[in-house]
Order: C-alpha cells, then sequence, then structure tokens
C-alpha cells in the first residue's frame, strides 16, 4: 500500500505500441497447440471424494447385482407349478417348512412340492423355489400351513441375480462425471476406490499494492481482492482444485519467489492485475523467464479483456487475467475454462451455453472480439437476453448478470432480434419467476423481498421509464415501473 504507481492506461493507446495484439481464435488456437495432446494425470480415488470427478477408466462389474436371487415382496417363496389352479374360490394349501429367510439369511432347507418358505423382502429365494407369492394373497389356515388364494407365474416377485448388473458388464465408461447415481451404482458393486483423472492443481495470486482481503479493514485508496475469491471458485467449478495464495503486491522480487515456489508445487497458474506493460506491472516480465515456450499472447483482441496474457511454462499454462474483475471473468471463462476443463478430463460444458434472442441493438467495436454481459428472462417464444453491462470495472452488473454474449470481432453490431449462444457463469441459471424492468426505486426493494423470502426469483433491471415501457410492447417483463411526466395534461404515468 505505500508503493506510489505511476499512473499508466489499462486499455488505452499507450499500450498498444507494447502489445502485440492477437485475435481471440488466434490467441487460443496457440494456447490450446502450446499444451495438448497430454495425457492427464490420475489418481485412485476414495468412492466418497468422487464426486464431480471424471473416470480415468472403464470401471468393470466384478459381482451380479442382486448377488443371488432375491424376493421383492414379503410373502413366501413357492413352486409356481404347485399353485396353477389356486383362485379366490379355490385357494391352494402349502405346507410351511421350518424356517424364516429375513434379509441376510442364507436358506438351509429347499422349497419341495406342496411347500412353502417364509421370505421377507430383500431374502434369497431357496432353491427349489422359482416365485414368490405375497402375504396379502395367503390366509394362514393351521399352525404349519397356509391357503394361498392366486396362481402364480414363474419369477413373480423375483429379481434373479445378475438382472441389475451383470458381472463383467462395463458399469461406467471413463469419462464419464461422477454424480450420486454412478457412486451408488459403484457402491453397489461393492467398489470402494476408483482410478479418476486428477484434478488439475491451479495456484490462484491476485496482484496489485491496492488489494486488501475481505474480512480486513479498507485503508484509503486500497480496495478488496474481488478476483481471487471469484477466480478461485470458478476453478473449481470448472474440475480444478485452487489454491489461493492471496494478493501480492507488485513487487517484481516477492512475486517471482511466491510464483516459482507455486508452480514448482501446481499445474496451473492463474494470476490477475498488472497485464499491462506499465511500471509496476511485473507478472509478464517474471513469466517470460519461467520455462518454455514462455509468453504465447499478450493482448488478445477482445473487449475487455485486451491485456490478457496466456504463456505456457514448461507444460504448465500460466496466465494473467486482466485486473478488473468483469474483465477478468469474461476471459477467464471464455479462453481459460476450455482448457482447465480439458486438463482435469472434463468435457466442455455444453450446459453452460443457452440460446438467447436480443431484444435491442448492441453497438460493438470493429477489431475486438466484445464480451456483453446479459440477465436472462423467459420471453413468449424463449429466452430473451438483456445486455445488463455497466462497463467493465463494475461488479454490481454480475449480481444481476446470468453470463455473456460474444459479438465477433468483424461485426460493428449485434442487430435487436439476433439470435445468440450466451454462456453461463454458473451452468443452474434459474430464470426469473418476476421480471420487473424500468425505472428503479428503493421502495421496490420493500415490494420484492418478501416475495423473494416466499421463494419466487425476482428481478429487477434498471433501465429508465422508457426501457421499461419498450420492454412491456415486446412482453419480455411481467411488470414495466416508471416515472413519466406528461406536458401536455400535466399528470404523472398515466397517459402513457
Ligand atoms: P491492473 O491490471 O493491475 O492495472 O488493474 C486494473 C484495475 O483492476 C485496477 O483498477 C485494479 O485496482 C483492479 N484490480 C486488479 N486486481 C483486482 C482484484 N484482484 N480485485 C479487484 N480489482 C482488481
Ligand atoms: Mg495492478
Amino acid at each position: 500500500m505505500t508503493k506510489a504507481s505511476s499512473p499508466k492506461g489499462h486499455e488505452g493507446a499507450d499500450q498498444d505500441q507494447f502489445l502485440t495484439i492477437l485475435s481471440r481464435e488466434d490467441a487460443l488456437e496457440r494456447f490450446v497447440a502450446a499444451l495438448f495432446p497430454r495425457h492427464p494425470p490420475s489418481e485412485q480415488r476414495m468412492l466418497s471424494n468422487t464426486l464431480g470427478c471424471a473416470l480415468a477408466q472403464n470401471v468393470m462389474a466384478a459381482i451380479d447385482v442382486p448377488p443371488f436371487d432375491r424376493s421383492n415382496v414379503d410373502g413366501f417363496a413357492v413352486r409356481s407349478g404347485d399353485l396353477a389352479s389356486a383362485t379366490e374360490f379355490m385357494p391352494f394349501r402349502l405346507m410351511l417348512n421350518d424356517e424364516v429367510i429375513a434379509c441376510g439369511v442364507v436358506p438351509s432347507r429347499p422349497v419341495l412340492a406342496g411347500t412353502a418358505t417364509p421370505i421377507a423382502t430383500g431374502g434369497p429365494v431357496p432353491r427349489g423355489a422359482d416365485a414368490v407369492v405375497m402375504l396379502e394373497h395367503t390366509q394362514p389356515s393351521g399352525a404349519r400351513t397356509i391357503d394361498v388364494r392366486r396362481a402364480a407365474s414363474p419369477g413373480q416377485f423375483v429379481s434373479y441375480a445378475g438382472s441389475d448388473i451383470a458381472r463383467g458388464e462395463t458399469l461406467l465408461q471413463a469419462g464419464t462425471i461422477i454424480g450420486s447415481r454412478e457412486i451408488g451404482m459403484l457402491a453397489a458393486c461393492g467398489i470402494a476406490e476408483v482410478l479418476v483423472a486428477r484434478k488439475p492443481r491451479v495456484v490462484v495470486v491476485s496482484t496489485g499494492d491496492e488489494l486488501v482481503q475481505p474480512g480486513e479493514p479498507l485503508p484509503p485508496a486500497a480496495i478488496y481482492d474481488t478476483n481471487g475469491a471469484i477466480v478461485a471458485a470458478a476453478i473449481n467449478e470448472n474440475g480444478g482444485e485452487a489454491v489461493f495464495l492471496g494478493a501480492i503486491p507488485d513487487d517484481e522480487e516477492r512475486l517471482e519467489a511466491a510464483i516459482r515456489k507455486a508452480l514448482g508445487e501446481s499445474d496451473m497458474l492463474v494470476l490477475s492485475g498488472g497485464t499491462s506493460k506499465g511500471t509496476g506491472d511485473v507478472s509478464h516480465r517474471i513469466i517470460a523467464r519461467l520455462g518454455q515456450p514462455g509468453i504465447i499472447a499478450h493482448g488478445v483482441a477482445l473487449k475487455p479483456g485486451k491485456p490478457l496474457c496466456l504463456a505456457v511454462c514448461d507444460g504448465k499454462p500460466v496466465v494473467i487475467l486482466p485486473g478488473f474483475p468483469t474483465s477478468a471473468m469474461f476471459t477467464f471463462h471464455d479462453m481459460i475454462v476450455p482448457v482447465l476443463r480439458r486438463m482435469a478430463g472434463l468435457p466442455p460444458r455444453p450446459e453452460a451455453k443457452v440460446v438467447a434472442k436480443v431484444p435491442v441493438r448492441i453497438a460493438s467495436e470493429l477489431g475486438r472480439t466484445e464480451f456483453v454481459m446479459v440477465s436472462l428472462v423467459e420471453g413468449a417464444d424463449g429466452l430473451i437476453a438483456y445486455p445488463s453491462g455497466k462497463g467493465s470495472g463494475a461488479i454490481t452488473s454480475f449480481a444481476q448478470a446470468d453470463g455473456f454474449l460474444r459479438i465477433d470481432a468483424l461485426a460493428d453490431q449485434m442487430p435487436a432480434g439476433s439470435e445468440v449462444e450466451v454462456t453461463l457463469f454458473t451452468p443452474h441459471v434459474r430464470v426469473p419467476d418476476l421480471v420487473i424492468v424500468g425505472s428503479h426505486c428503493t421502495g421496490l426493494d420493500l415490494v420484492t423481498a418478501p416475495l423473494a423470502r416466499a421463494g419466487l426469483a425476482v428481478r429487477s433491471m434498471a433501465v429508465g421509464s422508457l426501457g421499461g415501457m419498450a420492454s412491456a410492447k415486446r412482453a419480455e417483463c411481467d411488470l414495466a415501473t416508471i416515472h413519466l411526466f406528461d406536458d401536455k395534461t400535466e399528470t404523472y404515468n398515466t397517459p402513457f
């Protein structure tokens, strides 16, 4: 906090003379080419510790499931042939064998013609029996006999050994993401450990003299470190294991020592801040001497996100994200997530993309791939993506935004009505139940808070009164909030 840093342009013209700008596609292609193909390392993990991991090899079932012929109901194990003529009016009498098969009990007597053995749900069907009759369809008729009021078909209420999973069957394919269902299947086969792709260890470092960690007091001119927390969480969401080192001041020696130590113990390094080539921006100089081939792209035609720096140091990806949190997020999701997921043995994340229509024209700078933050609402025929950015420095846009869309470098605008792919920040986006678009008033929060407490997802977007009316005309919102004065009638709102 003590060092004075000289003023510098973040994405301004003074930087262009230093950065060689690559297109987004070029930069990504070179980055990927320097990293792949590679064999993702794998590790043995206890089943309870595999949620979200990708299987590194096919898993075979070593046993039948169920392991024995099993009763599905409480009742009696019988020979179906005995009961061919049994009906409600002419029940058939069977002698009870002298054992009761509860769960976990191995039957000791066979079921001979004319006999039955009491059996519980889950009990092993004894030899000789080929069906089970339900308790409800029988009647005790003496100390050791029952009357059966229905015929039984062979196999009735029996799950045969291996009918669920057969021994030798491929239970799960390599690459499967392990969820609770998969854990259940593995547990049913008695498998306690599996080989999974090892999660890449990703070291996260924020850089900047002005950064303090949440929870600490905020000195004058300081700001809280946002990127550290958000990047670490996004890494964990995408198959990595983030190790957050905190914020390190722009001090070349200290930063280099920390980076070298961290990289030695990890698979990937994500820095943020200090990507420009101004004085005080030292990260790229350190990275240039960390390992081969070194910096692959420093300066990408992205808006925001131009100063993104991509490097590969002795096989490990090293990136410097732009300092502005929103720029850091766009570039991370667009350029880093694909690489991270591939290293983690995970497939691309199709569920993190949705198709939506943009309701308004969005202007865009020619020559740079432009990211636009959007909020999603349900339209009459599909999702609508509302641009919600407030410039690359605004954190509040995150609260409203579900994801972002990309405008091609060669386009100078995205026309209203365009269908676009939206990359979601988190895959489980919930489209709001109630959408309020228009002018904002703090009183609105008092109205929406109880709705939110009742479980309704309410989204209010402040785009001004006229924007609210336009949105209502396009049927994109449930309510448009307006404060409009009509000169002619000298009244508020009603004429509109
Ligand atoms: P820089 O690229 O270091 O010049 O940073 C650009 C802008 O992003 C500056 O306003 C920084 O204060 C801000 N910034 C950099 N790192 C972070 C961070 N980790 N959290 C929040 N803001 C940051
Ligand atoms: Mg900085």
